[in-house]
């Protein structure tokens, strides 16, 4: 067994970041994915991830929200989500600490994964009202809200097989806002987009970063976009962050060859 004493039960204090990976270690099997990850993200931080397909980017999202780690600890919004607190000490999560544990967290897909049977606004109500608890009224005032911001009101009882792809992903932006994250994750989110309606997902995602300062990780295939609206870039290459910096460091001036690689390939 991992000894895990030396990780700290909670994060305190002015300093905490937000979300940290503390020395993770993601396998499939006998594939080592991550290992001896660290990351911080600090509150109201929009953190990119971009570097080759298979380099660990989409792991990194999918450690926070949906799978297990091996090794190490994550913390988010001062708790362990990895581990719970027994006796004084980190053992690993139950299912049910994990569930809970995770909620601050909000994820938005490649593919939408919109409730097909359900319309726009039902979709936003329904997390606020099955987990939180919200009554349907408070809970359709908070989705009238979220889907004016996304500029989807007008389409509020729609079903989504008659919204675009870009319609369609605005309102699953919405739906995860309306459970109240401290943490967005977006994977990926333009990928199956046509290219046309990908403008009206980065625009609601750069009103998120520049008038609700959310805590954000990103990963994308999209460096312009990245450039503009990242506070840091981080670069991955074998599950690994190879370079780092804001994105006038990391594009303007990348100091690692394989960086410097990979950014004249996509270019
Ligand atoms: P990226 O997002 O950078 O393209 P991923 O994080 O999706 O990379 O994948 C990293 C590595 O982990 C790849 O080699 C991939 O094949 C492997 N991998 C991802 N998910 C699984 C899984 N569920 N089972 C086995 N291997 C996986």
């Amino acid at each position: 067994m991992e000894d895990l004493s030396r990780f700290p039960l909670r994060l305190e204090g002015p300093d905490a970041p937000m979300v940290r990976f503390d020395h993770v270690t993601k396998r499939y099997g006998d594939l080592v994915v991550l290992e001896d990850f660290c990351l911080d993200v600090a509150e109201g931080e929009m953190v990119t991830v971009i570097g080759p397909s298979g380099s660990g980017k989409t792991t990194v999202l999918r450690i926070l929200m949906l799978e297990r780690i091996q090794e190490g600890v994550i913390y988010v919004d001062g708790a362990p989500i990895s581990h719970m607190e027994k006796k004084g000490r980190l053992v690993p999560a139950s299912e049910r600490y994990l569930r809970r544990a995770r909620e601050p967290i909000g994820m938005c897909f490649q593919h939408f994964n919109l409730f097909p049977h359900m319309t726009a606004i039902q979709n936003c109500m329904e997390g606020p009202v099955q987990v939180l608890g919200l009554s349907r009224q408070d809970a359709r005032e908070r989705a009238e809200e979220l889907l004016e911001m996304v500029g989807m009101i007008e389409k509020k009882d729609e079903h989504p097989s008659r919204l675009s792809g870009g319609q369609q992903q605005r309102v699953a932006i919405a739906r995860a806002l309306a459970m109240r994250p401290k943490v967005m994750l977006f994977d990926e989110v333009t990928s199956a987009l046509d290219p046309e309606v990908i403008g009206e997902v980065t625009e609601v995602i750069r009103k998120l970063v520049h008038e609700h300062r959310l805590t954000m990780l990103m990963v994308t295939h999209q460096m312009g976009f990245a450039a503009d609206i990242s506070d840091r870039v981080c670069f991955f290459y074998g599950g690994r962050i190879e370079e780092q910096g804001t994105p006038e460091e990391l594009f303007g001036n990348p100091q690692k060859e394989r960086t410097q690689q990979f950014l004249s390939a996509v270019k």
